[in-house]
């Protein structure tokens, strides 16, 4: 693979930043955007833009099928059963939230247990604590050990017949742990608990296929996978998509009308109330061409690489404490604990060498406080960054730590 090739697809990458060129390492709170994708945005304003499923006009048929066509995309991309079990949302936030107001509102009793892990992100705990507060259910969660990984003794004793959910991360936005998702959802399946499985930072670094994995909710977000923001998806299985009440009432979901009541469409649409994002639409599937052009084994084995090698050479640096699974099977990125800064101060020292990083919480408090760490710095990896990127970070680090002390 010519990865310093496929870098130059970013035409973002190509800057210097306080005269040093751009290092990109937060790619897992957002990725970048490669030419295809720009360039599929552009010419869809310049000569498709209409509004879709609503006209006989030739612009819109077109929107209409180039929206449709990125759907069966999605669908192949992550080996669902059927482009209806595919609805478009804002991202894996709104997927979430999707699922626990209308399957959560329509299933959970006062007693009821939702499952969740002690290194979710704020967007698969929180909506959970809503429905938990509106229904009676009771929120539990499953330990994290020190090395980062789930406690496999706790989730054979909390995963009982009260489950009605088990909502869980794929690979962690702040460890880089990467859970067993296929025996977690077997697990979960046993006892009759729905799974969700939160796909924001695996969708788009190894080959997904849900029906494999087990899983009933899958939610991802094409932002941090190469597609423009704003456009996400949320899989789910069609005998339990049958059953679930609209969210969102509008235009698009219905099938009739009167002053007094409606009648809903089947789903998808009965879930993409008013104009959705088309442009996203259509970028999220150039970008899952593009991805997939590249091979998303190839990716995968290009992340672990990057982030095996960032353990390795992190390492090395004195007074730095890696959070999460020490080597191996992680996901691709680092997050870090320098004695001698805070992760802010940290953070804009890098970027005064152009390198981008993230410090703080990273949406997970709960799990900061179970490592007893104010916020970390994050350096997250894409298939775009190369080893020079890594060795640069280490040096920018080694520096910090004479500017700090
Ligand atoms: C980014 C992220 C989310 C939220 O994604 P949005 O695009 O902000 O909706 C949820 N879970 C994980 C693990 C994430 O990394």
């Amino acid at each position: 693979m010519d990865w310093h090739r496929i870098r130059s697809d970013f035409p973002i990458l190509d800057q210097q930043v306080h005269g040093h060129p751009l290092v990109y390492l937060d790619s897992a709170a957002s990725s970048q955007k490669p030419r295809a994708v720009i360039n599929t945005l552009s010419r869809y304003y310049e000569r498709d833009n209409a509004n879709v499923h609503r006209a006989l006009h030739d612009l819109s048929a077109r929107a209409t099928d180039a929206f449709e066509a990125a759907r069966k995309k999605v669908a192949r991309f992550i080996g669902a059963a059927s482009d209806d079990e595919i609805i478009f949302t804002r991202g894996s936030t709104e997927g979430i939230n999707l699922v626990a107001n209308t399957w959560g509102t329509q299933n959970l009793r006062a007693g009821d247990v939702i499952l969740v892990t002690g290194m979710e992100h704020h967007s698969n705990l929180v909506p959970w604590q809503l429905l938990a507060q509106r229904t009676g259910a009771i929120l539990k969660h499953i330990p994290v050990l020190d090395d980062g990984t789930l406690d496999s003794a706790a989730i054979d004793t909390l995963l009982t017949e009260q489950v009605k959910l088990f909502a869980f991360v794929h690979v962690s936005n702040s460890l880089g742990t990467i859970n067993p998702a296929r025996e977690l959802c077997a697990k979960a399946k046993a006892v009759g608990a729905v799974t969700l499985l939160d796909g924001a930072q695996s969708a788009g670094h190894m080959p997904i296929n849900v029906r494999d994995l087990g899983c009933d909710f899958f939610v991802f977000s094409g932002h941090k996978m190469c597609a423009p923001t704003g456009i996400g998806v949320l899989y789910g299985r069609m005998e339990l998509l049958e059953t679930m009440p609209p969210w969102h009432g509008g235009g698009e979901m219905i099938l009739n009308v009167t002053l007094e009541a409606s009648t809903y469409k089947p789903p998808p649409h009965r879930f993409e109330a008013g104009t959705p994002d088309i442009a996203g639409v259509i970028g999220l599937g150039a970008a899952i061409d593009y991805l997939e052009a590249i091979g998303l084994e190839n990716i995968q084995r290009h992340d672990h690489n990057l982030s095996n090698y960032a353990v390795q050479q992190m390492r090395e640096v004195p007074g730095i404490r890696i959070l999460g699974p020490d080597f191996g099977h992680r996901g691709a990125l680092v997050a870090f604990h320098l004695d001698c800064a805070h992760p802010h101060d940290l953070v804009e020292f890098a970027n005064s060498h152009g390198i981008a990083m993230r410090g703080g919480h990273h949406c997970t408090q709960p799990l900061m406080k179970r490592f007893k760490v104010p916020g970390t710095t994050r350096a997250s990896f894409y298939f775009y960054n190369t080893i020079e990127e890594i060795n640069r970070l280490v040096e920018v680090l080694l520096a910090a730590r004479k500017f700090f002390t």
